[in-house]
């Protein structure tokens, strides 16, 4: 028989299952069925893992890579990764301070275990990505959500940042390019909230970049490149988005040292670190010219004007214009509290689940991302789709 969910602890029932992943799965299980589902919720490249990155690895499998790696990954790898942060970034690391692990989620869930304890709080402007309250709450520490709005560019000020610390902030947690906002601080609005840290040595910064390739406007600037904030600042970045590698799993960090040794001694307890055959092909990724992923770069930015486009003629979407990213994030709440085709639409949630039933596209609720009023639309996705998906949308709420 089966046993039920009381079986289970307190820890896995009180946490939420990823949105992004749930809606996902949500969508494939429709298609399953028969329904012509147009995914848009999941951020995910449509693209295939360029052949130069592939070959690396098929390589790799024949020179007999089947052993565990160092837990922490290659030294290879990260002699590769500290190149790139150096090429990018301008960030100077040596290797204790670098981790390579299972995905950039599993980064993040390493220091969010390394560095919180009970009650700690986490700092986050909204909207943040999917996984950061969760992860932190594994942790069990307390995301601290700071509203932001279209106003900012859904971007905090320096001085939401100070009005949200407390004796009891141990963390700031941001993505830029943001995903759900395609929202990038710029290197003068990083300065301006770090300027606010001066007074709070203690407060730990995560600065995940792992949009940082998919950048419309020019520079990227990260929170480590200011010499006062190096030292407290842990730097996530991954290859899942910028050279279409989801699947591959490899994400990694450039961190304080005893963090970074804290996140080695977790991964050596739970994983003993991340795949050897996806590491062997990341160094050749890392390794080449930005140049080779460009092409995705300005596929993305032609599918962003034309979502945008399209979303302009469809009333009630009222929208930033993304910097970054792959993801618009419309704010929705003219259709909050309507009722549509007969469906009472209470919140985002009703509203996304109202267009995955009546327009049969895939979106993500904003609630999922400390958001209420907006929905997550990803337009990684072939300019048909998104075309005849916009289409399908402005139907179903007219
Ligand atoms: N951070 C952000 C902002 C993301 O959108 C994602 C989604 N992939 C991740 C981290 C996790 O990346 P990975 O697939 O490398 O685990
Ligand atoms: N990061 C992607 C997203 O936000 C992938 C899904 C996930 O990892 O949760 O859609």
């Amino acid at each position: 028989m089966e046993t039920t969910t009381n079986q289970l602890s307190d820890r896995i029932n009180n946490l939420a299952t990823s949105a992004t992943l749930a809606m996902a799965a949500k969508a494939r299980e429709l298609k399953a069925e028969g329904k012509d589902i147009i995914g848009l919720s999941l951020g995910e490249p449509d693209f295939n893992t360029p052949d130069f990155i592939k070959d690396a690895a098929i390589q790799a499998v024949n020179d007999n890579y089947n052993s565990y790696s160092p837990v922490d990954g290659y030294v290879e790898l990260k002699d590769a990764i500290i190149t790139k942060f150096k090429r990018d970034n301008n960030l100077i690391y040596d290797r204790t301070q670098i981790v390579v692990s299972t995905g950039a989620k599993q980064s993040l869930y390493n220091i969010a275990q390394v560095c919180l304890n009970p009650g700690d709080e986490v700092i986050l402007p909204c909207p943040y990505w999917v996984s950061y309250a969760d992860i932190i709450q594994l942790a069990e520490g307390v995301p601290v959500e700071v509203q932001t709005s279209l106003d900012t560019d859904f971007k905090m000020t320096p001085e939401q940042l100070e009005a949200a610390i407390t004796p009891k902030t141990k963390m700031l947690w941001y993505s830029s390019p943001c995903n759900p906002s395609g929202s990038i601080y710029s290197e003068a609005e990083l300065r301006a909230l770090a300027d606010v840290l001066q007074k709070y040595p203690e407060i730990i910064v995560v600065s995940d970049e792992i949009y940082e390739h998919i950048n419309y406007v020019g520079d990227h600037a990260s929170m480590a490149q200011f010499e006062d904030m190096f030292d407290r600042t842990v730097t996530v970045n991954g290859v899942a988005k910028a050279f279409a590698m989801t699947g591959w799993r490899i994400g990694y960090i450039g961190a304080p040292s005893y963090i970074a040794r804290a996140c080695n001694k977790i991964q050596g307890q739970v994983t003993s670190g991340a795949n050897c055959i996806a590491q062997r092909a990341v160094i050749t990724a890392l390794e080449a010219p930005v140049s080779k992923i460009q092409f995705m770069v300005d596929e993305f930015k032609e599918r962003r004007k034309l979502i945008l486009g399209l979303l302009s003629d469809i009333p009630g979407f009222e929208c930033n214009e993304p910097e970054g990213a792959f993801y618009v994030f419309p704010n929705v709440s003219y259709y909050l509290g309507k009722t549509l085709n007969g469906t009472e639409i209470k919140n985002a949630s009703d509203f996304a689940l109202f267009l995955l039933e009546e327009a049969n596209v895939a979106t993500v609720t904003g609630e999922a991302f400390g958001n209420p009023n907006c929905i997550r639309i990803s337009y990684a996705a072939s300019k048909e789709q998104i075309i005849e998906a916009m289409s399908r949308i402005k139907k179903a709420v007219s």
